[in-house]
């Protein structure tokens, strides 16, 4: 099947230029909650922060009003994996929360997301972060052009399993991002390598391992966007929006590309 078949937007160089204007103020947006972020504030305080600092960039909120989605992040804090809705929750010393963010720019989107702690976390809580964020690197640097979808899959899945007991959430995955935010192909964090779409110049992917301490299974809450484990182990959540060039992948919601973290793992 080719790859008009299946969907898939084969983006041009200007196109991904824009696409890495989104990115960019993803990336911006992220790292500026990251220094924000403390115990006191409540979930809608962090949503503020985002929604000015990527309006303030001349983007738009990719999440506000998708599918009625009522917020420019999403904050998952705990046992909650992913698609919490900001609101009066008080963020408090110990707590982890997962951000999420996306935004358009000129039609085109970047969507990335962070877990971070509040305050001091025991180790194993650091350790969960960690691992999570190294299987989504593992899994971009095992990105190739000319390769297959599930070789990411593939490196998320072994770089988890090889960092000890950890669950790897199946319900939600990695999608293809340009035009809209969600599209094809879905990218499992789980699975056999060499399969799948193949990773041409000018496909863009958004990977996103969720982890937790502890089992799979997720439920949705009753306001229909909170993910939780249904056995309430803490999660994280990384994700990144990456193109595949010519010369490999180039991390659009990285304020380096990605330079500095592919390098360490696929070498300069
Ligand atoms: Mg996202
Ligand atoms: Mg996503």
């Amino acid at each position: 099947m080719g790859m008009r078949d299946r969907g898939v937007e084969i983006k041009s160089p200007e196109q991904l230029d824009l696409m890495r204007r989104a990115g960019l103020v993803v990336a911006e947006t992220l790292e500026m909650l990251r220094g924000r972020v403390r115990a006191g504030m409540t979930t809608a305080d962090v949503d503020a922060l985002a929604e000015a600092c990527i309006r303030d960039s001349g983007a738009t909120p990719s999440f506000l009003g998708y599918h009625g989605f009522p917020a420019s992040l999403c904050t998952s804090v705990n046992d909650e994996v992913v698609h919490g809705i900001p609101g009066p929750r008080v963020l408090e010393e110990g707590d982890l929360v997962s951000i999420d963010c996306g935004a358009i720019v000129d039609g085109w989107h970047g969507d990335a997301a962070i877990t971070v702690s509040v305050g001091d976390v025991t180790a194993r809580l650091q350790a969960l972060m960690a691992v999570c964020e190294e299987a989504l690197w593992r899994g971009i640097a095992a990105a190739r052009p000319g390769g297959r979808v599930t070789d990411i899959s593939a490196a998320i899945e072994s770089s988890v399993q090889g960092a000890g007991e950890y669950g790897i959430v199946e319900d939600y995955v990695g999608h293809g991002i340009g035009s809209a935010m969600h599209q094809q192909p879905a990218v499992p964090n789980y699975g056999r390598p060499g399969r799948g779409l193949k990773l041409v110049p000018g496909i863009a992917l958004a990977v996103e391992p969720m982890i937790t301490l502890g089992g799979v299974e997720t439920d949705v809450l009753d306001d229909d966007w909170t993910v939780v484990t249904r056995d309430g182990a803490w999660a994280a959540h990384f994700e990144h929006t990456f193109a595949m060039t010519s010369a490999g992948p180039w991390v659009l919601t990285a304020l380096d590309g990605g330079r500095a973290s592919l390098a360490d793992l696929i070498g300069p």
